[in-house]
Order: structure tokens, then C-alpha cells, then sequence
């Protein structure tokens, strides 16, 4: 069983007398640099020059400087920039500045598991990963709890590594929930696995499996959208909340009953096979290798994905069945809609 950390167990004092530098203010950033200031810390927050985040992150009254500026004048520096841009940055703007004794933290082991940053020996890394959006890991602060996380030390030059990362995590309120510890490898591997074989590609490609034979058999779209994709979240929302058993106990025992029957024909030992391979390419490192080159390469294969995936008839019928139902409602702006 996992070790877990609570709020008996971590020392905000820790963090007393250190500045922490937050480089980056999106969905991860915002949240971290702005629990923490509340929490009591000296924050300071890294952007660009010319980014667009700088005048949102000054009106919620942090101070914001350079990346080079705040690696040099921060203690402790947690990286919340994109994953894929991570390398460039830190070779550029977070290494220079980096001295010994400092503690550099991610949020996401992407870039240290596959050596596309390696620190000096004499600095710190570990990792404090809320198990949520940014959204939701301020706005439970706000409310006086927190979002459980995950707490791994990848180097411990100084020996005070994991308890100044569970200082930073009762920071941001995770501890008030239970913080688990791991290890740069596990997280990110099952991090990758979850959203590729499960959570993104899985259930994106099982509903458009399913929309497609229903269409097929002629089937009006609009049924088709509404059983095999939009009802997800109902099903969802209560596995959320109670588990397998109390989605169960919800639904009818027809479709109980069809869910027991159909399992094995649908997930199969093939299928299981299939994960595996998943997993091994993760693990060695060949899908880590093949989303580098496809950002260096300026991402043609991400791109046209998207474009291709815009277009499938399931989106079209999905907004427009959308229309029916005033309260579902996305701030996130989707290109080309
Ligand atoms: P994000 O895309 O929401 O924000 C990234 C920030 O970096 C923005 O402020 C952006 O302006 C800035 N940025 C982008 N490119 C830059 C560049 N070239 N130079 C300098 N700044 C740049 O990212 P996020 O979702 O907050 O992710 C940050 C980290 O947190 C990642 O390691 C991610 O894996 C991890 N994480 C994210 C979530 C989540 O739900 N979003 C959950 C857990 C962990
Ligand atoms: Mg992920
Ligand atoms: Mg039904």
C-alpha cells in the first residue's frame, strides 16, 4: 500500500525565510502561485516578456518577473509550463541561473523520467502533482481543503528534499487531502498509460466505435450520439462517486445484466495484449521519443489529427444536440466551431 501524507505530517515553517518561484500561470500555475500566497508564502510567478498571462497574475496581486530573474532570486522553483516546451526553457532560462542547494519541482514527471531536463547533482527535484485541474485545486483551497497529490524526490543532494516538497504541498492545500508518495517513473508512466489507453484514447475511440455501427445499421446520428457518447457522463459521475457498485445499483438490471454479458465479448485477452504494448512502449521510452521528434518537427501529425477529428460527423451532430441542453456549457473555445 502507498505511503501517505497528511497535514500532521508536513511543516509550512519550512517554507519560511524562502522565496518560491512558480514558472508559468496557467491551469497548474495560477492555482500553486495563488494557494500558496494565501498560505502565507513569499511567491513570485515566471512568465515571458510578452506573455498575455502577465496582467492577469499582477491583478491578483503577485509579483511577476522574468524566468531568469525569478530561477535567480527563488529557493525553490516548481516548473508549470507545458511539458513539451520544458527542455527549450530550462536549457535556455532555468539552468544558468540554477545554484546549489535550490530545489526544482515539476508537477509532472514528463521531462525528468525522459531526460529531456537533467538537473545538476547539487540541486533538488522532486515533485508535488495535484490529481486535478488548476481550477479545481484553488477552488477547493478557496473552501478549505485540497486536492489529493502525489509527492516524488528524484535527487536529494541537500537531505531536506521531501520535507520541503510536503511543506510546498500543505502550500497549496494537498495535504489537507492526502499526499501519495511515488516516484518520477511511476507517475509518469501511469500517467501516459491512463490517458492513452483509458481516459483519451480508450473512451474517445470506444464512443466512436460505438456512434459509427450505429449509424451504420441506420440508426438516426442524433440516437446514436445520445447513448454512445453523451450519456457517458452520467455513468461516469456516478462510477466517480461510488465506484462500479453504485453506478450498478443505479442503472436498470437490464442494463446491468448487459453490462456482465457483454464485458469479455467487447475487452478482450487481445485487447488486453494491445495494453500491454501500450505500456511497453511507454516504458521504454519509444512514445516519449516519438512526441519529442513530432515537436521538433513543428507537430504535423498532431495537427492534422485535429483537423481530422473536427470533421467526423459525431462533433457536428454533438453541437447541435448541445442547443437542446442550455446547461451544458464549455469556457474552453474549441477552434473552428
Ligand atoms: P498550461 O498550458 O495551462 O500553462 C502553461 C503556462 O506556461 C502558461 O502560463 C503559458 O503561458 C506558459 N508557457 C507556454 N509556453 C511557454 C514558453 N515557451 N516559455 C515560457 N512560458 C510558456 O499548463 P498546465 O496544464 O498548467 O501544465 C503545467 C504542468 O502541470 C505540466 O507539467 C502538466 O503535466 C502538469 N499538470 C497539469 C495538470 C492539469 O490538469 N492541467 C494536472 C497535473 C499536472
Ligand atoms: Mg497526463
Ligand atoms: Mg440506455
Amino acid at each position: 500500500m502507498a505511503n501517505i501524507f497528511y497535514e500532521k505530517d508536513s511543516e509550512l515553517s519550512l517554507l519560511e525565510n524562502k522565496t518560491v518561484g512558480v514558472l508559468g500561470f496557467g491551469s497548474q500555475g495560477h492555482a500553486h502561485s495563488l494557494n500558496l500566497r494565501d498560505s502565507g508564502v513569499r511567491v513570485m510567478v515566471g512568465l515571458r516578456k510578452e506573455s498575455n498571462s502577465r496582467d492577469k497574475a499582477e491583478k491578483f496581486g503577485l509579483t511577476v518577473k522574468t524566468i531568469p530573474d525569478v530561477v535567480k532570486e527563488s529557493d525553490i522553483i516548481m516548473v508549470l509550463l507545458p511539458d513539451e516546451v520544458q527542455s527549450e526553457v530550462y536549457s535556455k532560462e532555468i539552468a544558468p541561473y540554477l545554484s546549489k542547494g535550490k530545489m526544482l519541482m515539476f508537477a509532472h514527471g514528463f521531462s525528468i523520467r525522459y531526460f529531456q531536463i537533467i538537473p545538476p547533482e547539487d540541486v533538488d527535484v522532486s515533485m508535488i502533482a495535484p490529481k486535478g485541474p488548476g481550477h479545481l485545486v484553488r477552488r477547493e483551497y478557496e473552501s478549505g481543503r485540497g486536492v489529493p497529490s502525489l509527492l516524488a524526490v528524484y535527487q536529494n543532494p541537500t537531505g531536506k528534499a521531501k520535507e520541503l516538497a510536503l511543506a510546498y504541498a500543505k502550500g497549496i492545500g494537498a495535504t489537507r487531502a492526502g499526499v501519495i508518495e511515488t516516484s518520477f517513473k511511476e507517475e509518469t508512466e501511469t500517467d501516459l498509460f491512463g490517458e492513452q489507453a483509458i481516459l483519451c484514447g480508450g473512451v474517445t475511440s470506444l464512443m466512436k466505435a460505438g456512434f459509427e455501427v450505429l449509424v451504420e445499421a441506420g440508426y438516426q446520428p442524433e440516437m446514436a450520439y445520445f447513448e454512445c457518447i453523451n450519456e457517458m457522463k452520467l455513468i461516469v459521475d456516478l462510477i466517480y462517486e461510488g465506484g462500479f457498485s453504485t453506478m450498478r445499483y443505479s442503472i436498470s438490471n437490464t442494463a446491468e445484466y448487459g453490462d456482465y454479458v457483454t464485458q469479455d465479448k467487447l475487452i478482450t485477452e487481445e485487447t488486453k495484449k494491445k495494453m500491454r504494448e501500450i505500456l511497453k512502449e511507454i516504458q521504454t521510452g519509444k512514445f516519449a521519443k516519438e512526441w519529442i521528434l513530432e515537436n521538433k518537427a513543428g507537430a504535423p501529425f498532431l495537427n492534422s489529427m485535429r483537423k481530422i477529428e473536427k470533421s467526423h460527423e459525431l462533433e457536428k451532430v454533438g453541437k447541435e444536440l448541445r442547443k437542446m441542453m442550455p446547461w451544458v456549457k464549455s469556457d474552453i473555445e474549441s477552434e473552428g466551431e
